[in-house]
């Protein structure tokens, strides 16, 4: 019942082809509006609908990513609003502006056209390792993780174009102004990273000339040799996003990154309605998908402690009369389970059930709902308390320092998913990662840059990692990762690749720069049929390739 986010997808990518096809149409509808403004000076409905043509298009264009035809639009749409503003007649002269204006206009949205079908370099998004389409069907770069980096010298550049590349960005680089113009006004990246002294000028002058004469921009982190407070100045008049000495920390130039590129969409709520009228169930079902959430229906209580492992909702709605057991009873008995106690139950009652109500509260059960609900109320009550819930939740189940799950919330997953493998017939595989001679990295660089180690390995396994894969910080320098519907010999190959990553990613600290490498060892189910041997095998492994040298992965067979 969930709303797919595939569907949603679709949908977008539907609406905007439907945008490209109808912007030919809607640049002609201004054309002719212009020439009745002509025919007709004075009439101001007339230079009113053209007002609405180009306003329409400057909010929809940036919608549907033709980010410059909007801004092009936007142009227009000031212009006229003054216009209309002034009551100002539409003479010669001002539909000679407007001509020029929106044959600019025309000019750019045609231009934007064809490098939207054009964009060619194909990067699959993490997150969900869905291609972008664009409208013609093409496959085009994961906006989101392209970086310009304007940048002279030629080392330093190449340099952090392969270190930024192990976070899964894209980096572009350019070495002038000039150049960096040249693609800012072909696509526009997530992020410029740019130095701020350029043999062609000042980066920080350059990036605000860009914004006041073409209305272009991106968020900006500049690099600096000498950290003037000149130059600082500059960044900041520019809405540079921050600043950086060189040589640069890449951990931190990451975090950065990170914080302006990634927004990992929420996992929707999971809600699950126990209720014996299936139409009552329907109409919560239908109210809460609306919004999308995601439920499960139960009409049968008996059921309930089957469907609760699988489905591990962030709240349980549930009805107080049941045939064959109260809410009430129902309640206790998903209480006596360890692993459900935290789960926040709401009852749904008849505005009859006083009594009833009142045994519920005495009996600590959570809160109640009274029946008939408003959609509106159903909606907040429930979004409240699974927001409450599953920050709760997270603080139990994460780590702090990375955010990963932690040890005992990585193991109920394992389960979980074991018992789902073994149902739908799919392979899983476990995997542990111990960092190499990591007591060394403490002793030589103190606990700080250890930490610092630390998180650059669980980010490189967030973002390497589909998102669907589970993973957590088993340990101190110890990590554990369940990959679903794998195979051994795709994981190993994944496994590697992320090995060879961390182990050459530079590590920094001030000047002094040093590479950490991890050992990982793997078993599969259904290889291992049973979670605790299956944690065995891996860490049998695990402990092969440490003793035969460390920085490998190893798999454990049965
Ligand atoms: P090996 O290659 O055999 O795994 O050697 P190692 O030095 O990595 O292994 P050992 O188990 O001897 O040392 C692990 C060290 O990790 C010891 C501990 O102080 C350190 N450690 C554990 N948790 C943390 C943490 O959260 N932060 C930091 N900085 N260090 C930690
Ligand atoms: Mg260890
Ligand atoms: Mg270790």
């Amino acid at each position: 019942m969930a709303a797919n986010p595939q569907d949603f997808q679709d949908k977008l990518k539907a609406i905007r082809k439907g945008f490209a096809k109808a912007l030919p149409g809607k640049l002609a509808e201004i054309n002719a509006q212009i020439a009745v403004c002509q025919a007709n000076p004075d009439d101001r409905d007339a230079l009113n609908t053209l007002h609405r043509y180009t306003h329409s298009l400057a909010g929809s264009g940036a919608t549907f990513g033709y980010k410059q035809t909007s801004q092009y639009a936007r142009k227009v749409d000031d212009y006229l609003k003054e216009l209309l503003a002034d009551q100002t007649y539409f003479s010669e002269e001002v539909a000679k502006k407007v001509c020029a204006l929106c044959s600019e206009l025309e000019n750019t949205a045609k231009s934007e056209m064809v490098r939207v079908s054009e964009r060619g370099i194909k990067i699959q998004s993490r997150a969900s390792n869905v291609e972008t389409v664009t409208q013609t069907g093409a496959n085009v770069l994961d906006a989101s993780r392209l970086i310009y980096l304007v940048e002279d010298e030629e080392f330093a550049a190449g340099q952090l174009k392969i270190q930024l590349t192990q976070f899964n960005y894209h980096i572009e680089v350019y070495r002038t102004l000039q150049e960096f113009e040249h693609a800012m006004t072909n696509i526009l990246p997530a992020v410029v990273i740019m130095d701020i002294e350029l043999p062609d000028g000042n980066g920080a002058e350059f990036i605000k000339k860009l914004y006041d004469e073409k209305n272009i921009s991106a968020p900006t982190i500049f690099l600096s040799s000498h950290s003037d407070t000149l130059n600082r100045l500059k960044a900041v008049r520019c809405g540079g996003v921050a600043y950086f000495d060189k040589p640069v920390e890449v951990g931190l130039l990451v975090d950065r990154l990170d914080q302006i590129t990634v927004t990992i969409p929420e996992e929707a709520y999971r809600i699950l309605v126990v209720e014996n009228s299936k139409s009552v169930a329907e109409f919560i079902s239908a109210t809460l998908v609306s919004v999308g959430m995601e439920t499960k229906v139960v009409i049968d209580p008996m059921e309930v402690l089957a469907v609760l492992r699988d489905f591990t909702p962030d709240l349980i709605l549930m009805s107080l009369y049941m045939s064959g057991c109260t809410g009430l009873e129902m309640s206790k008995v998903i209480r006596q389970q360890e692993s459900f106690l935290s789960i926040p139950i709401v009852y749904l009652s008849g505005e009859t059930d006083l009594d009833m109500q009142l045994s519920a509260i005495g009996a600590g059960g959570d809160e109640f709902l009274t029946k008939p609900i408003k959609p509106n109320h159903l909606i907040s009550a429930v979004q409240s308390r699974a927001k409450r819930a599953r920050s709760l939740r997270s603080l139990m189940m994460r780590d702090s320092l990375t955010g990963l799950l932690n040890h005992t919330s990585l193991k109920d997953k394992l389960e979980v998913e074991m018992s789902r493998s073994r149902r739908l017939g799919n392979g899983l595989v476990f995997g542990m990662l111990d960092i190499d001679h990591f007591k060394s990295v403490n002793d030589t660089y103190g606990h700080g840059i250890g930490d610092r180690v630390i998180k650059s390995l669980s980010r490189m396994l967030q973002q390497r990692l589909r998102r669907s894969d589970i993973i957590g910080r088993y340990g101190g320098e110890e990590f554990a990762v369940v990959l679903l519907d794998t195979g051994i010999e795709d994981a190993v190959r994944i496994m590697n690749d992320i090995r060879e990553s961390f182990a050459s990613l530079e590590q920094e600290t001030g000047e002094r720069r040093f590479n950490v490498s991890f050992s990982s060892g793997l078993a599969a189910f259904p290889d291992f049929t049973d979670v605790a041997e299956l944690c065995n095998a891996a860490d049998e492994a695990l402990y092969e390739s440490k003793g035969n040298g460390r920085n490998r992965v190893t798999v454990k067979k049965n």
